[in-house]
């Protein structure tokens, strides 16, 4: 015989389990609120999370980018105190290794960086070529760009000068299990009574009287609550169009496929030991150290490189041949000994882009439902501020403020920076400022 379905109760459904599903549980559940995550998957940071290069930077094309950046690092270099609480499978270590951002005279980006960081006073440097050499010998100093590919033969052509050198902050760093950063957020939240139901697939969003009303899951269950937030990652688009909001948003999401790889550090460089992260907008890739002495490396989504939009249910999670050589090859332009090693190491996985590439953290038209969707690869440095500018959100727009007219304002935890939420908002046009690529 079927089991009777039930039904339970909560203030805020959370969908997705993710890092920014399970900060906004911390958050929620710490100012006490009754919070539910729900997730498909069977453990927390299953979904995109797991895969994320997990780099904590500052290098944001505009001032809200950088300035929610800044606030969200505090939360990886407080981490402990964040959580509040053990974690039987431990805590991560932030690894605070620095960034730096490759410079040249025909690049103004990096320069944009520079001036936001002076002005929101994030400690950094500029290095000239010298100093480059003195700090990291095994970066190659030449002019390639812009990004090209293997297939163009001016991708092979020498350099066409060399770069200026890089601006370089000594804060920037990664996580090296992004998915046991979730479980930590997890047991945080639960210890505050979050609750967590994994291998539960969200199939309704449920209304009544104009506004949400809670969700059904796959097999019947209810969860009532007056608050659903959908922080569903690369199914945000499928969980939209389920609450009936997708069409009246200005700003869409969808599934983007991505490739990392990763390659072992060149020969006498312990790059795990003494790498950085490194953002190059001139060869087209960013990189960082990763375990066993690997070098990790991502592309910033150059021009040049074909955008692969997919269903989020059906797509090729191998490494693809072409794709492992571009961008291999590209990181050898500026890191000469790497070579390209025989066996294909690397993760394939989906970003959940905005149309403009920044993130959605709103309300919707239907009263009760919110988003915090859109992270297109970049917004788990940003996880913890993402957390309590979402929950600031909600108890201001429940407690009667009309965010749409008046957008709320918030201040950032560490910093004491005002947080305009409205920046995220999912009524905007497009953001001219936006770099619409990443840095991871
Ligand atoms: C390859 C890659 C590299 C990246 N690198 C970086 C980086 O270096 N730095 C950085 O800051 N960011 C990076 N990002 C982005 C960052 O990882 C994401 O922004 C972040 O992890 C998104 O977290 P999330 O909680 O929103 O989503 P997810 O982790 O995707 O979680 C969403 C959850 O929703 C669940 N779900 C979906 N549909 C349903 C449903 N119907 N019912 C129930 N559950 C459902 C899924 O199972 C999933 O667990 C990268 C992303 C990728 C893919």
């Amino acid at each position: 015989m079927a089991d009777t379905p039930n039904t339970e109760s909560a203030d805020v459904v959370i969908i997705g389990a993710g890092v920014i599903g399970c900060a906004l549980a911390l958050e929620l559940a710490r100012r006490g609120h009754t919070t539910v995550n729900v997730d498909k998957a069977a453990a927390a940071g299953s979904g995109s999370t797991i895969n994320s290069c997990a780099i904590i930077r500052f290098s944001y094309s505009t001032e809200e980018g950088v300035n929610f950046a800044w606030e969200g690092g505090q939360y990886w270099s407080n981490w402990a105190d964040h959580i509040g609480t053990d974690d039987e499978l431990g805590l991560i270590e932030y690894h605070e290794c620095g960034q730096l951002v490759m410079t040249s005279e025909t690049d103004p980006r990096a320069e944009r960086v520079a001036e936001l960081w002076a002005q929101l006073d994030i400690p950094f440097e500029r290095l000239g070529l010298d100093e480059l050499t003195t700090r990291f010998p095994w970066l190659d100093h030449g002019m390639y760009g812009p990004p090209k590919r293997p297939e163009d033969p001016a991708f092979w052509d020498d350099p066409s000068g060399t770069i200026t050198g890089g601006v370089y902050t000594p804060n920037g760093g990664y996580v090296s299990d992004p998915q046991l950063s979730c479980h930590n957020l997890q047991r945080g939240a639960e210890a505050h009574g979050g609750r967590f139901r994994f291998n539960s697939e969200v199939v309704s969003i449920d209304r009544g009287d104009g506004r949400v009303t809670g969700i059904t899951l796959a097999g019947g269950d209810r969860i009532e609550a007056p608050v659903v937030v959908n922080v569903a990652g690369p199914h945000s688009a499928v969980i939209n169009q389920m609450a009936g909001v997708f069409d009246e948003m200005n700003i869409k999401t969808a599934a983007l496929r991505h490739e990392v790889h990763h390659v072992p550090s060149p020969p006498g460089i312990d790059f795990e030991a003494s790498g950085v992260v490194v953002a190059d907008d001139d060869v087209g890739f960013y990189c960082r150290p990763e375990v066993g002495n690997h070098v990790l490396l991502g592309s910033v989504d150059a021009t040049c490189d074909p955008r692969e939009f997919v269903d989020p249910d059906d797509y090729d999670r191998s490494i693809d041949e072409e794709q492992w050589h571009m961008q291999v090859l590209r990181a050898n332009r500026r890191i000469n000994e790497l070579g390209v090693p025989h066996e294909r190491k690397g993760i394939v996985d989906l970003y959940d882009v905005s149309d403009d590439w920044l993130p959605i953290y709103d309300r919707t038209a239907l009263d009760g439902f919110y988003v915090a969707i859109g992270t297109s690869g970049n917004q788990y440095k940003n996880a913890g501020v993402a957390g309590q500018v979402m929950a600031d959100l909600i108890e201001a727009v429940e407690g009667g403020h009309d965010h749409d007219n008046d957008p709320v304002v918030t201040v950032g935890r560490y910093t004491g920076r005002a947080l305009n939420v409205g920046f995220f908002s999912r009524n905007r046009e497009i953001n001219p400022d936006s770099s619409m690529s990443v840095h991871g």
